[in-house]
């Protein structure tokens, strides 16, 4: 086992961090005393002080416990990155609930599922998304439909452009509550006692078997990572942070929304990746501090006016999420002149568990275990035969980011967590200093642009279209998604010659979420298989 991290992590780590009722909430309510009119959140422009956020926060808590929201209730949020997923994400903490964030790429089916396995009766949900939504409402325990006009916080400023499967929704859709309405409601500021190891999250993750489940996240895990994110950075009080990693997925929640709150920082939020926004961005209000994607590095070293712009406010760029190239990550450095350094981690770990140290990175590896976090590297045969350095074997994690298990599965719960140590379904090596290398995934996940994909899910919904008798799905490279997702069909035989790839496609792109739905679809008589009759997926790649 490595216990490197003692020596390598950064000075300055606080060794006693503040943590209110709850961190975030807690350590808000002292930013707003502290300094009320600071900017918490600027979108678009249009700026919200701590004093403000604060505020909106207690009226939204207060809200939803009048609406009857107790204590470990689950709250979903679907929606883009925008301040009212801040404002109901922490106003969600102030109640006590447990918040449940769904990815605004997901279309009715997706929602249902997670709706169901998560048991949610109240949502949050942007209005050009409610459309999506309001069809499968009699599938799922919805009882409070909760509506935010996404233009709520822009009112003078020209739509934002949809994403492909938004439509303008109605205002207020009848049986819905008004965001806004809880908002202004008479000051409330409610505050439950809400301890370090009450639940904060369900974040949904395809883990390394079966279908999406809900990794189980306390307080404590997620303070955990966002103190040492922020110590790791080198975030100080006042930091404008770039925000256009999607919130509902740890990493961008942890680096882009607690992060800057706990260290009293402005979030400069987006809600989507295009290059020329980000780089205006930076420039306008001298972003310090940019948390990415692979796919995002890509495009900014393929962006043909990257050198006139003034990006000298960037202090440190971390990415991760797969794996970044490492000529990206060398043009990276040419073209912006910031350092981008790689991590690794996992929903399941609440982002980081490794990073590389900003002074001393090296190219290739995801680079050491964050504080507090033994790492090691085992068997793929066997979890309790631990290899030596630079052998190649499964990457196993302890540390207080790891989640307490999956929502209501104990026995996959039990496959992913023994004694303390996730499985984490990555292959890695380590060398001599405990840097790490990530080799391959044991799991079948596929990360196209970021996003997680799981086989089995994608399958499962090609299962449904009649021509289909036998599917696989495996990711493939992919110059700019760095993998992307194919289907490799058996067709029935009344199929075959009545249907082509296009057809397939366009099928999959109604049924699920633009980052899941097979780009590529190659239709074969045959599937490979191994001795005992499993496919052998590896040999469809
Ligand atoms: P998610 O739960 O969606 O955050 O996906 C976690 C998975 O992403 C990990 O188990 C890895 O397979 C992969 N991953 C994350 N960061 C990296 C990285 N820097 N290099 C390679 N794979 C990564």
């Amino acid at each position: 086992m490595q216990k490197i991290w003692y020596k390598s992590w950064p000075a300055g780590v606080p060794k006693k961090v503040h943590h209110g009722p709850s961190p975030i909430t807690g350590v808000l309510g002292e930013h707003a005393r502290l300094y009320p009119g600071r900017t918490a959140v600027n979108y678009y422009g249009r700026k919200i002080t701590y004093g403000e956020l604060d505020r909106l926060t207690g009226n939204f808590a207060s809200a939803l416990v009048k609406m009857g929201v107790r204590k470990g209730d689950r709250v979903s949020l679907y929606m883009e990155n925008c301040p009212q997923f801040i404002i109901a994400l922490i106003g969600g903490w102030k109640a006590g609930a447990v918040m449940v964030p769904s990815n605004p790429m997901f279309l009715g089916d997706e929602l249902v599922y997670q709706l169901n396995d998560a048991a949610v009766e109240s949502i949050v949900v942007q209005d050009d998304l409610f459309p999506i939504l309001e069809p499968v409402i009699p599938g799922t325990p919805l009882k409070n439909i909760i509506v935010a006009r996404r233009q709520a916080f822009l009112p003078d400023t020209p739509a934002l452009p949809l994403h492909h499967s938004m439509t303008t929704a109605p205002i207020e859709a009848p049986g819905t509550i008004s965001f806004s309405r809880m908002l202004s409601g008479p000051a409330g500021k409610i505050e439950r006692e809400t301890g370090l190891d009450d639940l904060a999250l369900l974040q949904y993750t395809a883990g390394t078997t079966g279908m999406p489940k809900g990794a189980v996240i306390t307080h404590r895990n997620l303070l955990y990572n966002t103190a040492g994110s922020a110590a790791w950075v080198g975030a100080r009080s006042g930091d404008a942070h770039l925000a256009v990693l999607p919130l509902f997925h740890v990493t961008g929640l942890v680096h882009s929304m607690n992060m800057p709150l706990y260290t009293g920082g402005s979030i400069i939020l987006l809600a989507r990746y295009d290059t020329e926004t980000v780089f205006a961005a930076v420039e306008k209000y001298r972003c310090a501090h940019w948390a990415s994607i692979a796919t995002m590095n890509i495009a900014v070293v393929n962006y043909p006016v990257v050198s006139g712009c003034d990006l000298s406010s960037l202090r440190t760029c971390v990415s991760g999420g797969s794996p970044v190239p490492r000529e990206v990550i060398r043009q990276f450095r040419e073209v912006t002149g910031a350092n981008l350094v790689e991590g690794y981690g996992l929903s399941e770990t609440v982002s980081q568990v490794t990073i590389n140290p900003l002074g001393k990175p090296r190219l290739g590896s995801v680079g050491i275990p964050v504080q507090g976090t033994d790492i090691k590297i085992v068997s793929l045969d066997d979890w309790d035969r631990e290899l030596p350095t630079g052998a190649e074997g499964e990457l196993l994690v302890k540390g207080p980011q790891v989640m307490q298990g999956y929502w209501n599965r104990p026995g996959e719960t039990r496959l992913a967590l023994r004694d303390g140590w996730l499985a984490t379904g990555d292959i890695a090596r380590m060398d001599e200093d405990g840097y790490v290398y990530i080799v391959g995934r044991k799991k079948e996940l596929i990360k196209a642009s970021g996003y997680s994909v799981f086989p089995q899910e994608v399958e499962s919904f090609l299962y449904e279209h009649p021509a289909v008798a036998e599917v696989v799905v495996v990711g493939v490279p992919d110059p700019y998604r760095v993998e992307t997702v194919k289907a490799v069909i058996v067709l029935k035989q009344e199929y075959v010659n009545n249907i082509s790839a296009r057809d397939i496609i366009e099928w999959s792109r109604q049924k699920m979420a633009a980052y899941k739905y097979p780009r590529l679809v190659e239709f074969v008589s045959d599937l490979p298989r191994s001795g005992t009759g499993k496919i052998r997926r590896h040999l469809l790649k």
